[in-house]
């Protein structure tokens, strides 16, 4: 079979990866200059870092599955933990499902709460969850405002750079759901297995190693290649786009298959999608996106003597705290290797990130004053006072599509509108989750829709 792929993230490198193994001839078309998509690799103070995704969950079978298939050498966080960054103070973040407390005691002595928010939340309102609720309202409401405010707004802030209050139980956090169906989440807390896996995963060297190792594989690539349009032609496809090459923009080119694999964001999908399957590309022009900007800076050892010791790994800071910055992650000291490449410089790594859904202005500003907020909240949060020797500002705009409620029911509808165009199949961040794990998951499904 001849399969076009659209996109080369890692869903589309993933889905190519394997139907090319297959002896498919496949044709990947990328429209920047580079792959990867959301995974992406920069030198900083010379040191190759990643300025997007940075570890995949290791809990679920699918990134850490690929990685051994592709041979690659998986590594975990080192034990340093991670903080909250609220009511004034750095605080030990306490044992949680997404913001949600697993355990009272924890949870009172991290002081993350006021006394009477944490007196809520240790009286939870057990009552039955009715229809989608957002992941912020449904902890709200057994545990208070402060719990979701707290707790619940960085977490997801992370994940999705989304308001708790808007994002879906259902498909963002399944297990929390299912515990809340059942009754008191505190009660069953205490009786959850232990998982001893570490939660998260990433490579030796960085996640843009997957992004290498896929590409290495048995299918052929065009980058600079903006796929414009997906028509049916007969019995297949055929696909056009715009060559950009270094000699510049190029006529458009075409190409026919017998399948098409859409690996591409919700909106360009939604383009591309508007003739062949319009009920698709309506659902998938309704989803929304967040910006935000990943800060890497690198600061001379013997200028951050102190930082060099630290055991967190980095901190989360609730937006009603006010502060500029969302998260900061202490690479040096979450990954073991970030620690020994910088060491080997003279500098230690880290990264802040800024900007979640609706904040598009604040991110509206130059590197430089992006750079300077990091460091003005850096400075009140741990001392820092140093000047970096060196930065790098990513900017994601559109990064992370948001699930709002209603979105498991969306996506059914997508792949209802898509199911019956014989050899079209979507997959990607849009749909399944948004973690790397699961873009790959949903890849996969999508190359064994195709060649079962
Ligand atoms: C800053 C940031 C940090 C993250 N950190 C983590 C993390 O630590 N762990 C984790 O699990 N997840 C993380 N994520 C989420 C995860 O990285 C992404 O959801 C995932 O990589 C998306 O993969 P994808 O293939 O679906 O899409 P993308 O990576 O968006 O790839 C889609 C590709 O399609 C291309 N494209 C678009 N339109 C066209 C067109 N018309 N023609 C051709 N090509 C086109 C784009 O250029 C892009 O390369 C992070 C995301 C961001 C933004």
């Amino acid at each position: 079979m001849r399969i076009v792929v659209v996109g080369g993230g890692v869903g589309g490198l993933t889905a190519a990866h394997r139907l090319g193994g297959e002896g498919h001839e496949v044709l990947l078309l990328e429209g920047s200059a580079e792959l990867g998509g959301k995974i992406r690799r920069r030198r900083v103070a010379g040191v190759e870092v990643d300025v997007g995704a940075e570890a995949m969950v290791n809990r679920r079978p699918e990134g850490v599955g690929l990685a051994a298939h592709l041979g690659l050498d998986v590594v975990h966080p080192t034990t340093a933990s991670s903080r909250i960054w609220t009511r004034g103070a750095l605080r030990p973040l306490p044992r949680t499902l997404l913001g949600a407390p697993l355990d009272g005691d924890g949870l009172v002595a991290s002081g993350v709460l006021s006394p009477e928010g944490a007196q809520r939340a240790l009286a939870e309102v057990v009552a039955p969850v009715e229809g989608d609720p957002s992941v912020g309202d449904l902890v709200a409401a057994r545990f208070g405002d402060e719990v979701t405010d707290r707790l619940v707004e960085p977490m997801l802030g992370g994940v999705y750079a989304g308001r708790a209050r808007e994002i879906s139980a259902r498909a963002a956090a399944p297990a929390l759901l299912a515990l809340a169906e059942r009754g008191s989440i505190l009660q069953q807390a205490a009786a959850l297995p232990v998982d001893a896996r570490p939660v998260f995963a990433g490579l030796e060297g960085g996640m843009g190693g997957l992004v290498a190792a896929l590409a290495a594989g048995a299918f052929e690539v065009r980058t600079g290649a903006q796929v414009r349009t997906v028509a049916r032609r007969g019995e297949g496809f055929e696909v056009t786009w715009a060559a950009t090459s270094e000699e510049g923009p190029r006529p458009h080119e075409r190409t026919t298959a017998d399948a098409v694999v859409v690996a591409t964001p919700a909106a360009p999908t939604a383009r591309l999608l508007a003739d062949l399957a319009p009920d698709a590309a309506a659902e998938l022009r309704a989803v929304d996106h967040a910006s935000m900007a990943v800060i890497t800076l690198a600061f001379a050892l013997d200028d951050v003597p102190r930082l060099a010791e630290t055991d967190a790994s980095g901190f989360l800071v609730p937006p009603v705290d006010g502060r500029r910055i969302k998260a900061s992650t202490f690479s040096f000291a979450k990954w073991g290797w970030v620690r020994a490449a910088g060491a080997a410089e003279g500098v230690l790594h880290l990264r802040t990130s800024l900007g979640r859904v609706g904040e598009e202005t604040a991110l509206q500003a130059s590197d430089d004053e992006l750079v300077a907020r990091s460091l003005a909240d850096l400075r009140e949060a741990v001392g820092l006072e140093a000047a970096p020797v060196d930065t790098h500002v990513q900017r994601w705009g559109g990064g992370l599509p948001q699930y709002r409620p209603g979105h498991v029911d969306r996506v059914a509808r997508v792949r209802a509108a898509v199911a019956p165009v014989p050899g079209l199949v979507v997959c990607g961040a849009a749909y399944d989750g948004v973690g790397v794990a699961a873009v790959i998951g949903s890849a996969e499904r999508a190359a064994a829709e195709l060649a079962p």
